[in-house]
C-alpha cells in the first residue's frame, strides 16, 4: 500500500505578513524539492486533495463563541495575539487545514493508503478550545483525533515532536484516557509550560508524558528519549493508532528555536513511528505538519525525510547540504545529553506510579 500525501495549494494563500516565520514558502519551497526528487511519479506515493473540516468536526473541539469570532473577523481582518494576526480569508484555510488532517485520517482508515502525512498550514497544537495562539487558530491534531474516535477508535497515541510544547493539544485531552499525549519540546521555550509533573487530570491522569529538552539536544538525545520513554510506553498502551505532531522547528537551522536534530535525525524518529504503527496498529499512522521555520536549509530535506521514511524508502541518503554542518558543529551540546539524562528521570518518577515499565 501507498504512503499519502495531503496537500493543496490553497495552503499556499495563508499569509501573516512576508516576512513572519510561518509564511508561505515553509510548504512552497518543499514542494520544489520534492518535484525535483521526483516524489510525486513514485509509484509508493499518492497525492491526495483535502477538503473543509464540518462545523460539526470544528464543534468537538473549539467552543462555538471563538469560531464564530475567527470566521467574523476572518471576513475583515484582526487579531489574535502579538504573533497570530486574522488575515483576510485564513478562516477558510484553516478549516481546509484541519479537513486535511482528517483526509489524512480516513484515508488511512479507509485502507486507501497505508500511512498518510497531512502537509498542511495554518499549524494547530497551540490552539486551544476558547483561542488560537502561536501561529494556530484551530487545533488540526485535536479535531483529527476526535473525528478517529467518533469513528470507533479506543486508543490513540499523540506523539508530539514539534519544539514548541504542544499545549493546546494537551489541554484539549488532558483528562482523557483513550488519547496518550506524549510531548517532546525545548525548554525554555514559548509557550513556557511542559514541565514533567504536567501528567493529565482526573480519567487522564498519567495519560500525559512531558520530556523537556534542553537546547542542543541533537539526533542522540532524541533516540534516547524514544529508547527509554516512548517505546516502553508504547508497549504498554498498545495504540491502535499513532498521530505525530510533525514539527520542523527542531532542526538545527531553526530560527526561533535552538535544538539541534538533523534531516536524517528527523527521518530516523519518523522510521521509528513507522516500526510502532506497523507493530501495534496495523501500520496506522498519520503525521501532521505543525511548525518549521528555516525555510531553505531544513523544511525541503526534514519533510522529505518523513515522506522516505513514511514510504519505506531507503533514508540513508536524506541529509541536508554539506555548507550547512558548521551551523550543526555550534548549536549541537555534549551537556545538553547529560541535562537530558536528568529530564528522562525526572519524567519516570513523576510516571512510575501510572506506567509498570517505569516503576
Ligand atoms: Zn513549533
Amino acid at each position: 500500500m501507498k504512503t499519502g500525501i495531503v496537500y493543496h495549494k490553497k495552503y499556499l494563500e495563508h499569509e501573516q505578513s512576508p516576512t513572519h516565520p510561518e509564511r508561505k514558502e515553509r510548504l512552497a519551497y518543499t514542494m520544489d524539492q520534492l518535484m525535483e526528487e521526483g516524489i510525486f511519479e513514485d509509484p509508493r506515493i499518492k497525492l491526495l486533495e483535502p477538503f473543509e473540516a464540518s462545523m460539526d468536526d470544528v464543534l468537538e473541539v473549539h467552543a462555538r463563541e471563538y469560531v464564530e469570532f475567527l470566521r467574523r473577523e476572518s471576513r475583515k481582518g484582526g487579531f489574535i495575539d502579538w504573533d497570530t494576526n486574522i488575515p483576510v480569508g485564513v478562516f477558510e484555510i484553516a478549516l481546509l487545514s484541519a479537513g486535511g488532517a482528517i483526509r489524512a485520517a480516513k484515508a488511512v482508515l479507509e485502507k486507501e493508503v497505508k500511512n498518510c502525512f497531512a502537509m498542511i498550514r495554518p499549524p494547530g497544537h497551540h490552539a486551544k478550545p476558547y483561542i488560537g495562539a502561536g501561529f494556530c487558530y484551530l487545533n488540526n491534531m485535536a479535531i483529527m483525533v476526535k473525528w478517529l474516535k467518533k469513528k470507533g477508535i479506543k486508543k490513540i497515541l499523540i506523539l508530539d515532536w514539534d519544539a514548541h510544547h504542544g499545549d493546546g493539544t494537551q489541554e484539549i485531552f488532558y483528562d482523557d484516557d483513550s488519547v496518550l499525549f506524549i510531548s517532546t519540546h525545548q525548554m525554555p521555550l514559548y509557550p513556557g509550560t511542559g514541565f514533567p509533573y504536567e501528567c493529565g487530570s482526573g480519567n487522564g491522569e498519567g495519560f500525559t508524558i512531558n520530556v523537556p529538552l534542553p537546547p542542543g539536544t541533537s539526533d542522540e538525545g532524541y533516540m534516547m528519549v524514544v529508547e527509554e520513554i516512548i517505546r516502553p510506553v508504547a508497549e504498554e498502551f498498545q495504540p491502535e493508532f499513532i498521530a505525530v505532531s510533525a514539527g520542523q522547528d527542531n532542526h538545527f537551522t531553526d530560527p526561533i528555536t535552538g535544538l539541534a536534530l538533523t534531516a536524517r535525525g528527523y527521518a530516523e524518529l519518523m522510521n521509528e513511528a513507522v516500526r510502532l504503527s506497523e507493530k501495534y496498529c496495523k501500520g496506522r499512522l498519520v503525521a501532521i505538519l505543525e511548525g518549521g521555520y528555516s525555510v531553505e536549509s531544513a523544511l525541503p530535506y526534514t519533510n522529505l525525510g518523513i515522506i522516505a521514511a513514511m514510504a519505506g524508502m531507503d533514508i540513508s541518503c536524506i541529509r541536508e547540504p554539506m555548507n550547512y554542518l558548521p551551523e550543526l558543529r555550534y548549536r549541537k551540546k555534549e551537556a545538553a545529553l547529560y541535562k537530558l539524562k536528568d529530564n528522562i528521570e525526572d519524567v519516570k518518577k513523576v510516571h512510575s506510579k501510572y506506567w509498570k515499565c517505569f516503576s
